[in-house]
């Protein structure tokens, strides 16, 4: 291209000057603003679509979203979510996917592992990204025995073995935040406190007979040991939500572990308003190895509202603000008796581009 000098005085402060344009604010070169939210392409690596519904895959693409709806071996059957998944992956071609998982109620039983394995051969064929192992396995599930049966118990081994094989991913959510463990006047953030109000049964602190919180992250690791080239994602942080440096600690220990930050930012948002330098430092740090969820469910109870659509949005793009922007993002954050305020971290682009794509392109072999 011929440079003339009309194009060199646009580009050259003259230029700008002669032009105006030094009154607009440029744009920062480093950072997204909160309007970058729907122009940038991104990845919601945990969601929950378990109704053919198209409203929620529309707003997504209408937001540049491409959504990785995640099967769990809990709620409505197993083989309606894999109908549903699949449905969707095929009306959305390239702009939705699905993870599925696998039931373990025939747990012990003779021909467990070779179902298992069939199962799984069958999601592959339909186009499954990976598969979700759920905290089913090491708090509810038991042994012939009566004991609880924890992630790295040998009898499960084969199927780690077979996905880590295939170098299929596998996600997992492994117990629970460490507030699950603590009695309810003692549960640091009020989404936790709601939960498990409304689920006394995961109330770990009221089943003191079950595994406890240590016990369900050695479980994680020993798991992770045994199969050093399983591709995992520990999901929810990896259920070390409350310390930043701790699961640093883990994904020094397995490099090939990722996290996601699904259902946990407000623990993120917690941290970060002690000290906002803490948190952007470690997903600074840790740029590789984190990717976004919201872990939005989208079911028959409130697919019909459109109030849904409007919390979702709303979700993704205060996620987006506290990631990219310094703004304020909330002005009470109630923890206990404090009240505490939280900002945007401004992570720069590069990272952002990380969490919200790059990370899980890569993991999940999406294109
Ligand atoms: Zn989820």
């Amino acid at each position: 291209m011929t440079i003339t000098r009309r194009l060199f005085l646009k580009n050259s402060a003259l230029g700008l000057a002669l032009y105006g344009l030094d009154r607009l604010p440029l744009p920062e070169a480093g950072y997204y603003s909160a309007e970058d939210f729907a122009k940038v392409p991104k990845i919601d690596t945990h969601f929950h679509l378990d109704v053919p519904n198209n409203a929620f895959p529309d707003l997504a693409l209408s937001m540049k979203f491409h959504l990785v709806s995640v099967n769990v071996d809990a709620g409505f059957p197993l083989k309606e979510q894999f109908e549903v998944v699949k449905t969707m992956k095929q009306r959305y071609p390239g702009q939705m996917d699905f993870l599925g998982t696998f039931p373990v109620d025939k747990f012990g039983q003779k021909s467990f592992i070779k179902d298992t394995i069939a199962y799984i051969d069958t999601n592959l064929q339909a186009g499954a990204l990976g598969f979700k192992v759920w905290k089913n396995i090491g708090m509810v599930l038991k042994n012939d025995q009566g004991r609880f049966v924890m992630i790295d118990d040998p009898a499960l081994a084969p199927i780690f073995s077979y996905l880590e094989k295939k170098g299929v991913p596998v996600m997992g959510h492994l117990g629970e935040p460490k507030n699950c463990w603590l009695p309810e006047n003692e549960i640091t953030l009020p989404a936790d406190k709601r939960y498990y109000t409304r689920h006394p049964e995961y109330h770990m602190y009221k089943h003191p007979e079950a595994p406890t919180y240590e016990q369900q992250i050695m479980a994680r690791r020993n798991l992770l040991n045994r199969h050093p080239r399983l591709k995992y994602v520990g999901t929810h942080l990896a259920s070390l939500e409350w310390s930043v440096e701790e699961i640093a600690l883990d994904l020094d220990r397995y490099p090939r572990m990722m996290v996601d930050v699904a259902a946990r930012m407000d623990h993120l948002q917690y941290q970060s308003a002690q000290d906002k330098d803490r948190v952007r430092r470690f997903l600074i740090r840790y740029q590789d190895r984190v990717m976004y969820g919201s872990d939005t469910t989208i079911d028959h109870q409130n697919s019909e509202s459109k109030a849904t659509l409007d919390i979702l949005l709303k979700k993704w793009k205060t996620d987006w603000a506290y990631l990219a922007t310094d703004s304020l993002i909330i002005e009470k954050l109630k923890v206990g008796d404090k009240e505490m305020q939280v900002s945007g971290l401004k992570l720069p682009r590069e990272v952002m581009d990380k969490i919200y794509r790059k990370n899980a392109r890569q993991f999940f072999g999406i294109k």
